[in-house]
C-alpha cells in the first residue's frame, strides 16, 4: 500500500494550513491521507486505497456516504438556488419535525456548527437566568469556542492541549467542572454555586472520549438536582441527537433537559447546528428577545433539505431498530475477540457508537487517560494498512453506518483479530 501522493499532499498541506488540515483531530501521524471520494460505508485516498470507514466525518454520515436519498434532496434544493438570505419554508419543516421529535423543544434557533450552537445556548442560559457560571464536565467537548475549552475532549485531548492558548483566564473563570458520574461532586457544585449558576451542560453519553455510558441513573439524578437547584440543564446532543433514537439520548433516558444542542447528522452530512428548548427561555433569543444571536448562513436551504431527507428516511424505514441491533452484534463480537486474545482491553459504546478501550472500562475522564494512548495509535496505523479506517485517536468514538455491509463487518472483525 502507498500512500505517497498523500504525503506530496501533506507537504504542501503544511505550508498553507496550518498543520496541514482544516481541523486538528485530521493531523494523522506522520501525514494523513487525503480523501479523494467516499460512497457508502467505503473512503478513498489519493493513491487509490480504500477503507471502510467508521470514522465517518466523526457522526454526521449515520447513512454512509454519498446516500442517494440525501443526495437527491440536495440535488433538487440546488435547482432552487443554495442560499436566500430570507426565512424559507424548509427551515420550518425541519424545525417541526425536530420539535415532534423532542417534547422538551418547543422553540429553536438554526446555527451552522455544533460550536455555535453551544455557545448560543450557553449564552442564552446566561441571558435567561442573569447569572454567569455554568458547569461542564471533563472531558466533555462541546466545540471549539473560549468558554468551553477547559479539559475539553476530541481533538483537545488527543494533542495534549486542553487549554488553548488565545483565551483569557477571565473567559473560562465561570466554568466549573464536574467528573461523569460522579454525582456526589456534581451535586456539592451545584448546591454551592446554585446562586450564580445558569447552566450545567453535558453529552448524556461523553462521545468526545470515546463513548462512556451514563451510570443508571444520573442522568436522572442530575435533572432532579438541577431542578431543586433552579438551574438549566442543557443536553449537548450534537453526536447523540438521532442517533440514540429518533428524540436522541433523552428519549432513550427519558430524561427531560431544558436546552437542547444539535447538529451533525440533523444536517444530513451538510453543515448545522440547532440549539433549542423550553418557550419561555427561546424567546429571549433576538429579535423576539435580548440575547443576540445570529448567521449568515443559518437555516442554509440546502442543509435543511438534507436535514429533512435523512430523518424522513430514518423514520420510514425504521432504521434506529436495524443499526442499533447492527451495533449490539458488532460490540459482542468484539467483546468476544477481546476475550480470546486475553486482553484487558474493555468494549464499549451504545445503539451505533462503539469503542476498544485500551484498559478498563472509563465511567469518566480521568478513567480514560490510563487508557495506553499509543498503544491504541499503533493498532490504529494497523487497522488503516488493512483496509479500516478507525478515528485516529483513543479519545473518539467509533460509528457504525446503515450503510455498512456484513461482509465489511466480516472483514473488519478479521483485521480485529489480527491486529488487536
Ligand atoms: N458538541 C459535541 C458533543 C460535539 O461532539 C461536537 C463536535 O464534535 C461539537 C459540539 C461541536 O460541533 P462542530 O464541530 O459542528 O462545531
Amino acid at each position: 500500500m502507498t500512500l505517497e501522493k498523500s504525503r506530496e499532499m501533506f507537504e504542501k498541506a503544511k505550508t498553507l494550513l496550518p498543520g496541514g488540515v482544516s481541523s486538528p483531530v485530521r493531523a494523522i501521524k506522520p501525514y494523513p491521507f487525503y480523501t479523494a471520494s467516499a460512497d457508502g460505508s467505503k473512503i478513498r485516498d489519493l493513491d487509490g486505497n480504500e477503507y471502510i470507514d467508521y470514522c465517518l466525518a466523526y457522526g454526521p454520515e449515520i447513512l454512509g456516504h454519498n446516500h442517494p436519498v440525501i443526495k437527491e434532496a440536495i440535488r433538487a434544493q440546488l435547482d432552487k438556488g443554495w442560499l436566500y438570505g430570507t426565512p424559507s419554508e424548509l427551515e420550518v419543516t425541519l424545525a417541526e419535525k425536530i420539535a415532534g421529535y423532542y417534547p422538551s423543544i418547543d422553540m429553536l434557533r438554526f446555527v451552522s456548527t455544533g460550536t455555535e450552537a453551544t455557545m448560543s445556548a450557553i449564552r442564552l442560559a446566561r441571558g435567561f437566568t442573569g447569572r454567569k457560571k455554568f458547569v461542564k464536565i471533563e472531558g466533555g467537548f462541546h466545540g471549539a469556542h473560549d468558554a468551553v475549552l477547559v479539559k475539553a475532549g476530541s481533538g483537545a485531548s488527543t494533542h495534549g492541549e486542553p487549554d488553548s492558548l488565545g483565551i483569557p483566564a477571565d473567559f473560562t473563570k465561570y466554568t466549573l467542572q464536574a467528573q461523569f458520574n460522579d454525582l456526589e461532586g456534581m451535586t456539592e457544585l451545584v448546591e454551592k454555586n446554585k446562586d450564580d449558576l445558569a447552566a450545567v451542560i453535558l453529552e448524556p453519553v461523553q462521545g468526545n472520549v470515546g463513548p462512556i455510558l451514563p451510570k443508571p441513573g444520573y442522568l436522572k439524578e442530575v435533572r432532579k438536582l438541577t431542578e431543586e437547584n433552579d438551574v438549566l440543564l442543557i443536553f449537548d446532543e450534537v453526536i447523540t441527537g438521532f442517533r440514540l433514537a429518533m428524540g436522541g439520548a433523552q428519549e432513550y433516558y427519558g430524561v427531560v433537559p431544558d436546552m437542547t444542542t444539535l447538529g451533525k447528522i440533523v444536517g444530513g452530512g451538510l453543515p448545522v447546528g440547532v440549539f433549542g428548548g423550553r418557550k419561555e427561555i427561546m424567546e429571549k433569543v433576538s429579535p423576539s428577545g435580548p440575547v443576540y444571536q445570529a448567521g449568515t448562513f443559518s437555516g442554509s436551504p440546502c442543509s435543511m433539505a438534507a436535514g429533512i431527507a435523512v430523518l424522513d428516511y430514518f423514520k420510514r424505514e425504521n432504521l434506529h431498530a436495524k443499526l442499533n441491533a447492527k451495533g449490539d452484534t458488532f460490540r459482542t463480537a468484539l467483546s468476544e475477540i477481546v476475550a480470546d486474545e486475553g486482553l484487558d482491553y474493555s468494549v464499549c459504546g451504545i445503539a451505533s457508537m462503539f469503542k476498544i478501550f485500551f484498559g478498563a472500562e472509563p465511567s469518566n475522564y480521568q478513567d480514560v487517560l490510563k487508557c495506553d494512548k499509543e498503544g491504541y495509535f499503533a493498532f490504529f496505523h494497523r487497522m488503516l494498512s488493512d483496509g479500516i479506517f478507525l478515528p485516529p485517536s483513543q479519545f473518539e468514538t467509533n460509528f457504525l453506518s446503515e450503510a455498512h455491509a456484513d461482509e465489511d463487518i466480516e472483514k473488519t472483525l478479521e483485521a480485529y483479530k489480527n491486529n488487536l
